[in-house]
């Protein structure tokens, strides 16, 4: 039987939820068995987000163009998209930004690191293709796409992620019910 094609992607988040599926330690020996990873931060090298993803977990909120182009990307490939963690769920702490401006929160964000608190030679960074746009409003993942299946927690804890992910390997959805399966934070 085919394996399932696996992927994991960073928007913008701190990189928490990666560093907490990572401690599912020896069970990622078991996923990788099952498994074809794809596309990921983490273990895999590859530049170019595949076509035919089965499963993709989304780190991070949208808060600017190259997380929006990803997330479109994503999406078209993949089967079922799961939105990883509260950044990805609820934009969470990258929304900080929100509140800094009414719409134009990117702006704000960027005058306040690059020009007012910049020591030397304080500049707006605009040199193109390093650093991407800043979307006006950081917004969470369903919002700009639609997610399958909501994985909340900051980051969700190891044991969760597995309960998640080992169903859909057999084929099966997983009971995202109760507290041990959505708590935030
Ligand atoms: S949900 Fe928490 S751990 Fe995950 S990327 Fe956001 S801040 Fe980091």
């Amino acid at each position: 039987m085919a394996k399932l094609k696996f992927a994991t992607v960073w928007l913008a988040g701190c990189s928490g939820c990666h560093m907490s599926f990572l401690d599912l330690d020896e069970w990622l020996i078991d996923l990788a068995r099952e498994v074809e990873v794809v596309y990921s931060p983490v273990g895999c090298d590859l530049k170019d987000y595949p076509e035919g993803v089965d499963v993709c977990l989304v780190e991070g909120a949208v808060a600017n163009e190259e997380n929006l182009e990803l997330a479109y990307r994503v999406r078209q490939r993949t089967k079922m998209v799961i939105s990883f963690g509260d950044c990805a769920v609820t934009a969470n702490v990258p929304a900080m930004r929100n509140m800094l401006g009414d719409g134009d929160a990117g702006n704000a964000v960027l005058k306040r690191a690059y020009l007012e608190l910049g020591d030397v030679t304080p500049q707006l960074p605009d040199e193109p293709g390093i650093v991407p746009p800043l979307l006006d409003q950081v917004l969470p993942l369903h919002q700009v796409i639609p997610v399958d299946l909501y994985l909340p927690g900051c980051p969700p804890p190891a044991d969760r992620i597995r309960a998640a992910i080992e169903p859909l390997l057999h084929g099966n959805m997983p009971q995202m019910e109760g507290r041990a399966m959505l708590k935030f934070g």
